[in-house]
Parts: C-alpha cells; sequence; structure tokens
C-alpha cells in the first residue's frame, strides 16, 4: 500500500514513465507555439504572474491557454489516459490533485476575465484541431 499523493518516485520504472510523458507535452507545447505564431497571436510563454502559469497567455487580450498532457490531466475518452497498475493508490491521488489543480485554474482565469483554452496533448498531431480552438481567442 502506497501511501496517498507526493513522494518522489523511486522504482525505476515509473521514473522512466515520467520522463518520456514529459517530453511529450514539451514537444506539444513547441507545436501549439507555432500555430500560434502562424496564427498571429501574440504570447508570452509560461505566464508566471497569472494563476496556474499559464503555458501561453496574452494578458492585454486576456487569454491563456494549456497544453495539457493526456496522461497526467486525464483527457477523457483518448487512448493515453492510462492507468497503470503498479501503485494504482499512489496515481489515481495524484491524476485526482491534477484534475482538481486544473479545474481551480481554469476558475481563477476566467474569474479574472480571461478566455481559456486547453489543448490537449492529442490534439497537437492535428494543427487544423489546434487552430479551430484557438479561433476562440481572436477577436
Ligand atoms: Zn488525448
Amino acid at each position: 500500500m502506497t501511501s496517498l499523493g507526493y513522494e518522489k518516485p523511486t522504482d525505476p520504472a515509473r521514473s522512466a514513465l515520467m520522463r518520456r510523458v514529459r517530453q511529450t507535452g514539451t514537444k506539444a507545447e513547441d507545436d501549439v507555439a507555432a500555430i500560434l505564431r502562424q496564427s498571429g497571436l501574440r504570447f508570452r510563454r509560461n505566464v508566471k504572474s497569472l494563476p496556474g502559469s499559464p503555458d501561453f497567455a496574452n494578458k492585454t487580450q486576456h487569454w491563456a491557454i494549456f497544453v495539457n498532457g493526456c496522461f497526467w490531466h486525464r483527457h477523457q475518452g483518448c487512448g493515453r489516459t492510462t492507468t497503470p497498475t503498479r501503485n494504482r493508490d499512489f496515481w489515481l491521488a495524484k491524476f485526482a490533485a491534477n484534475v482538481k489543480r486544473d479545474k481551480i485554474k481554469t476558475r481563477l482565469l476566467r474569474a479574472l476575465g480571461f478566455r481559456v483554452v486547453t489543448i490537449w496533448e492529442c490534439e497537437t498531431r492535428t494543427p487544423t484541431k489546434v487552430r479551430r480552438r484557438l479561433k476562440a481567442l481572436m477577436r
């Protein structure tokens, strides 16, 4: 039985998995950055002065974007949203905390008058999908 929550990963398989997933996230963010540039949207990355440090934001235009890894942030109905069978309690607690944090971030930003778009990692493979989502930010 693992303790709930925030322990550091220790077993090699889990560490490898975390590393792999994190790298994919970074690539997804780069893809979104490229599409934002093509769309002529101006932005800053990792905006720490806003709730939840959005991956991309424009404070003047009041919009923020989160690029979420499907695995970590639990993209519903997505094939990447798997749950490891080892240390299941650890993972379930971690995922629940991530999802809760995501909801709070979005709520705080909306309360500040921001339009918030979440782009899932799997969607970044289809630039037309991403562009369609970004239309909500263009006015
Ligand atoms: Zn997905």
